[in-house]
């Protein structure tokens, strides 16, 4: 018996057939449809998927066809038994409630959208199925003029940006004081200067106080025209049922499950968002909704129940989204849970061009490494840019899977012709950043240590050449271009130097070159561009990237 036909549900309930053909397996599913493509409904209301036909999948039909599957959509699973192995189960929004007996259970009824009680919230939309997404679609069709999309996660950033494919004048409201807050400020703040360059408003750090007929009040007395408000501010795991049952949860409560993905209560197992996941740096469990989690877990559930081993696989966190001409993905934690947990950690900036930079269509991307100086463990990465973004962070999250050290990523023998890369990958190169680091051979600054070093006494040495440094330096820094530094040396002074270039690369040759001469010096991670995005991130101002239109 399985609660929930999609993403894990359908996989438990596929693979469990593959295994045993005897089996008999009901499928039961609160809402009209199966098995559908719910990380493809933003593009349904944006119309770049524009038959809704193609979001489904799956049919009851068809799954009976070839899966020999009982299901049954518009079925409400109301209450579960463990002690009597039966669930209470009625057509959805009423009616009778039949009892049907199960020998295993298997619970992925997602995750539901949070929804806070502000007045006037009843107006608000969101996109959780199919008929939320018809429904949105209808209304963006409609030609509102305006649109506020509240909470800049995945969801809203995709929302956003297929409202504004319609020319509907969109603003996105955050309360937390970055979009994507996966990402670390630096890096979220070049996904806000392209929502910003395409004509979407962001504000962050500000939260909606309360939703009116023309749009919302912002907890700061202002207001932002809305025809249409939808609502992407995060899901809570599903876990009623579970909880009215009787099973435990967890501390985020979500459904307690150990690595098989069995339950508290003997048979029941449960899967997906409305688990509670084990994380694979620290200890203890998190929750991520993600899609591939949902179909990994459904799949090995099926394995557990027929009595196959499973491997026990922790989640990293992998995930990735598309913000207009800007992509993001990201693996593992962040610079900020690695700060609040208290691990020890280094960081690697770079910014590399998607392929060899001679052949044509070469696109500039930001990558942040994440490590453990002590042992090298791969900690985290994100990347934001364009194509190739997520080559390298699928790269970065099977080695950090495979438990590969930062500085084994040196290593790595990756596909290279001009078209596709550089000989040097980029995660080839974050591996002989790391190696420097890790060895003591270079070491660098991260550009928030910049102001307490200058204060007492360091000098801020740019290498770049002297149009470079015309077009735009940290404030307080000298020039000398590399080329000229061995000549250019005596008219500095002493030191101790930062040294910074564009990305940090010339920057790390002119540190090199002085370590040689005897003068103590250390490079500014990731260079100016860094630099730039940090600096803009604590501005809170995405528009100072995009006035100065500074590739990534
Ligand atoms: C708009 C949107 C975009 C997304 N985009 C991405 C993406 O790009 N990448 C990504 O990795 N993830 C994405 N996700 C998240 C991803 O869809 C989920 O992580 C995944 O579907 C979770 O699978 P699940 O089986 O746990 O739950 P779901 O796929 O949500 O399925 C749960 C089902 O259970 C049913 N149900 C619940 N309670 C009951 C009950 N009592 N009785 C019967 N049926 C019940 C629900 O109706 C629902 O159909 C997106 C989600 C949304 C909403």
């Amino acid at each position: 018996m399985i609660v929930g036909g999609v993403a894990g549900g359908m996989s438990a309930a596929t693979r469990l057939r593959r295994l045993d053909e005897e089996a008999s397996i009901i499928v039961l599913e609160r809402s009209g449809h199966v098995s559908y493509a719910n990380c493809g409904l933003p593009y349904f209301v944006g119309g770049v998927i524009e038959d809704e036909d193609d979001l489904l999948l799956q049919t009851p039909e068809r799954l009976f066809d070839r899966f020999r599957l009982d299901v049954r959509v518009g079925s409400e699973v109301v209450a579960i038994d463990p002690a009597t192995h039966t669930v209470a189960v009625r057509a959805t929004g009423g009616g009778a409630t039949s009892e049907l007996p199960y020998d295993a259970l298997v619970l992925s009824p997602g995750a539901a959208p949070l929804r806070p009680p502000l007045p006037g919230f009843d107006r608000v939309r969101v996109l959780r199925t199919v008929e939320d997404a018809e429904q949105l679609a209808g209304r963006a069709r409609g030609a509102p003029r305006t649109a506020v999309v509240i909470g800049a996660g995945f969801v809203g950033l995709e929302t956003a940006e297929n409202l504004a494919g319609w020319g509907i004048r969109t603003t996105v409201v955050e309360a937390a004081e970055q979009v994507l807050t996966p990402l670390d400020p630096e890096l979220a703040v070049l996904v806000a200067a392209e929502l910003v360059a395409q004509g979407v408003a962001v504000e962050t750090g500000v939260g909606v106080a309360e939703v009116t007929a023309s749009g919302v009040v912002l907890a700061d007395g202002r207001t932002i025209p809305g025809d249409l408000v939808v609502a992407a501010i995060g899901v809570r795991p599903d876990a009623r049922l579970a909880e009215m049952a009787g099973l435990a949860l967890g501390p985020h409560g979500g459904i307690a499950v150990d690595a098989d993905g069995r339950t508290s209560a003997a048979d029941v197992y449960a899967v997906g968002d409305a688990v509670e996941k084990a994380d694979s740096i620290g200890v203890g469990s998190s929750l991520i909704a993600l899609a591939n989690i949902a179909n990994r877990q459904g799949r090995r559930v099926a394995d557990a129940i027929c009595g196959r081993n499973v491997r026990p696989a922790p989640s990293q966190g992998t995930a990735i989204v598309k913000v207009f001409a800007v992509t993001a993905a990201m693996t593992g934690w962040n610079e900020r849970r690695l700060r609040a947990e208290g691990r020890t950690y280094r960081v690697i900036h770079s910014h590399p061009m998607s392929h060899a930079a001679y052949f044509p269509g070469a696109e500039p991307m930001s990558l942040k490494l994440l490590f453990d100086p002590e042992d090298g463990a791969i900690l985290g990465a994100q990347a934001v840019g364009g194509s190739g973004v997520d080559k390298r962070i699928d790269v970065l999250a099977t080695a950090m899977a495979a438990g590969l050290r930062a500085d084994g990523l040196a290593d790595l023998e990756l596909a290279y012709a001009p078209p596709f890369s550089s000989a040097k990958d980029p995660v080839n190169m974050l591996g002989y950043m790391a190696e420097n680091l890790m060895s003591g051979e270079c070491d660098v600054v991260e550009a928030n240590e910049l102001a307490s070093l200058v204060a007492s006494g360091w000098t801020l040495l740019d290498v770049r050449s002297e149009d470079e440094h015309a077009a735009g330096a940290i404030p307080g820094s000298r020039n000398v271009p590399l080329d000229a530094l061995r000549e250019g040396l005596g008219a500095l002074g002493p030191g101790p130097f930062i040294v910074y270039c564009e990305v940090g690369q010339r920057g790390h040759t002119a540190t090199m070159l002085l370590h040689e001469l005897g003068i103590a010096a250390r490079n500014l991670d990731g260079g100016y561009r860094t630099w730039r995005s940090a600096d803009a991130a604590a501005a809170g101002d995405p528009h100072r990237l995009v006035r100065a239109e500074v590739p990534l």
